[in-house]
């Protein structure tokens, strides 16, 4: 039996060596240290230090670790808005994020695009009393892509915003122009191969100078996983709360091998992976790609709409036997569409292996060509 591959896109595949690198925290009696430990800062640096290295970091950027994506939206929530904050909105994780910035009372304006589309960056406005801006650079839930150069216009236009851009499912698998903006965030059950319990908060000097003199203004910028407070620790190599120390050991040990490989090479072979993918899904006899505009494709999330007879339940129940699992759509799209992740854990022959998979189980050449 081939070994278990998920390509659902999180929680996804846990990379090969964690069973060893698991064994060895354990030996190590990592399970049981004390997070106020010597050894505890070490490991705090050495994630810390992987990241920035493989990344590339400028200097002036932070990087604090937290429980979740989601956290580090409201974090960013918290202490970099004043006023009012905007959203862009091209899925349904852009559109939560919206959605707590209204619990939060951020009073929040959006722009929407149209599912399984990206935003016209050549015609856009941002409302002058919006002074942080949201932007989901690889919308996971419909597998639209925003390039950075889109990103980069919305900088250009408005250089005095603070910009904050979830990368939680295209980090690591492409290279990032930290620079461009202010927040940036991800968590680790998706590219970075782990298992879920750890967010990742990248955060310019700018970023937390305006949370610095928000709170001076007396403002309510969030208390023990506040930019403040997670600063402070971060100082000292620690985490403001007891955090999920084996997950930063896993995490320092992922990023150590990434550095080893270079994220010139990842994004080398994930354009190349995500190639076959879409040219097995381009002139597919029963299957489309969601996103019709092959630039708005994500290169990490391909979100696939299944035919009409054809539930990702039913497709899921026959793929399992041959020991893999594939991520069904998201939200309204649960059962109509399957997506397929592209991550560095997944080499081309896994993605080969599922394509083949789905072939066997599809009616690869339907009697009757259907129309939609
Ligand atoms: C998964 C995901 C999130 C949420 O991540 P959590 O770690 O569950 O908070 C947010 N944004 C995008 C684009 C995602 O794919």
């Amino acid at each position: 039996m081939p070994k278990f591959v998920s390509f659902n896109p999180g929680p996804s595949q846990v990379y090969d060596e964690i069973v060893a690198d698991f064994k060895r925290a354990v030996e190590e009696h990592i399970l049981s240290l004390s997070h106020r430990s010597e050894e505890f800062q070490e490991i705090f640096s050495r994630a810390v230090d992987g990241i920035r290295t493989y990344f590339s970091l400028p200097t002036d950027y932070r990087i604090y670790f937290v429980s979740s994506a989601t956290e580090c939206m409201e974090i960013v929530l918290r202490g970099c808005c004043q006023y009012r904050s905007f959203h862009f909105v091209n899925g349904a994780f852009a559109r939560k994020f919206f959605t707590y910035a209204q619990q939060m009372k951020k009073n929040p304006a959006q722009i929407v695009a149209e599912d399984g589309r990206g935003f016209d960056f050549g015609r856009f406005e941002i409302l002058p009393d919006c002074d942080l801006v949201f932007l989901t650079q690889n919308e996971t839930s419909t597998g639209v892509r925003l390039p950075y150069e889109s990103i980069e216009k919305v900088r250009r236009a408005y250089p005095e915003k603070i910009i904050a851009v979830d990368i939680v499912s295209s980090a690591v698998s492409e290279r990032v122009p930290f620079e461009m903006t202010d927040c940036w965030f991800f968590s680790v059950q998706k590219g970075c191969a782990l298992p879920a319990g750890l967010g990742v908060l990248i955060v310019s000097g700018r970023a937390l100078e305006k949370a610095r003199s928000l709170a001076k203004q007396g403002r309510e910028v969030g208390s023990y996983h506040s930019l403040l407070t997670l600063e402070d620790f971060a100082q000292r190599h620690q985490t403001p709360a007891t955090p999920n120390v084996l997950a930063i050991y896993l995490l320092g040990k992922v990023f150590e091998r990434l550095v080893k490989k270079g994220i010139e090479k990842v994004e080398r072979e994930t354009i190349q992976k995500a190639k076959m993918l879409y040219n097995w899904l381009n002139g597919h006899p029963s299957l489309r790609p969601f996103v019709p505009n092959p630039a708005d494709r994500s290169l990490t999330v391909a979100t696939i709409v299944l035919p009409k007879n054809w539930t990702s339940k039913s497709l899921q129940e026959r793929l399992a036997p041959k020991n893999m699992a594939v991520g069904s759509g998201y939200g309204k799209y649960k059962e109509t569409q399957i997506r397929i992740a592209n991550f560095p854990q997944h080499t081309e022959d896994d993605l080969k292996r599922v394509q083949k998979a789905v072939d066997q189980v599809l009616p690869v050449r339907p009697t009757v060509k259907t129309t939609r």
